[in-house]
């Protein structure tokens, strides 16, 4: 059975899993792809095999989990090592997304920070959510969050769509410049167009 699909993506820091967590707490279904890939990276997990025999025992830390710090700078210095991380990791989360889709649900929201990039995640998703905000939010929120410095920061959001180029293609935006209580009624308001729709689909 087809189920609605809705792809939430937007720029790191710009509170993806914030709103996601509001649509979760008003019943939709959450798909997570930056959780899959913890998953799949864990100790023992799925992917670790792949990883070592692509990149070597150096990017496996002493639990057996990808180590992520080492991994994120070199995929940041480097194209060919991001597109072989990417062809061990991306079908095997694309799987995942795939058998979750198939779970009964109001409407599943599936986020994924390369949505717009990924044209095999794309194609999954009926309609696409942008969650946007200044890149000086992204910065400083991203920094409040996690130990990256703001140079490791915007080197990862070179990496992604300029701000115009991801408002341009996505059928919905939330703005998230404001307070999280701002937030509230722009997602429940999404939410009851969603849950309407996906009575049509
Ligand atoms: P993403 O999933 O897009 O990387 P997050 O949802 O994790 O972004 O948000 C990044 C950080 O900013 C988190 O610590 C989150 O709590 C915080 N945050 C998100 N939206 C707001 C907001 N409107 N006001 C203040 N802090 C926010």
């Amino acid at each position: 059975m087809r189920r609605l699909c809705i792809g939430l993506t937007g720029g790191i820091g710009s509170g993806k899993s914030t709103v996601a967590e509001l649509f979760r707490e008003l019943g939709a279904s959450i798909i997570d792809t930056d959780a899959i890939s913890h998953e799949l990276t864990r100790p023992n997990g799925k992917a670790i095999p792949d990883i070592l025999s692509a990149f070597g025992a150096g990017f496996i830390d002493a639990s057996g989990a990808l180590d992520r710090s080492k991994m994120r700078g070199t995929i940041i210095a480097d194209a060919s090592a991001r597109q072989r991380l990417e062809r061990i990791l991306h079908p095997m989360i694309l799987a995942a997304c795939k058998e979750r889709l198939q779970e009964p649900a109001p409407y599943h929201m599936l986020v994924a920070p390369l949505l717009l990039e990924s044209p095999d995640f794309l194609k999954l998703a009926d309609r696409v959510l942008l969650i946007d905000s200044t890149e000086e939010n992204q910065v400083s929120r991203v920094m409040q969050r996690s130990p990256l410095s703001e140079s490791e920061v915007r080197a990862i959001m070179v990496l992604q769509l300029p701000r115009e180029e991801r408002a341009r293609r996505a059928d919905d935006i939330i703005g998230n410049d404001g307070t999280l209580e701002e937030l509230k009624p722009r997602v429940a308001a999404l939410h009851r167009r969603y849950a309407n729709l996906a009575t049509t689909i």
